[in-house]
């Protein structure tokens, strides 16, 4: 499980790494993209 924050919600919620794209910045940077799955915000995540 991938845990991220949801600004709408404002609170963490647990996602299925199925659920999660992992994409690049355009400068290359790993980051994580996602789709809350109780308000339907898209979030976004970096990694470290
Ligand atoms: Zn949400």
């Amino acid at each position: 499980m991938i845990e991220m924050f949801c600004l709408r919600c404002r609170e963490k919620v647990q996602l299925d790494e199925k659920d999660v794209t992992k994409e690049k910045t355009a400068k290359g940077r790993p980051m994580l993209r996602a789709k809350c799955p109780k308000c339907g915000a898209k979030m976004t995540k970096f990694v470290k």
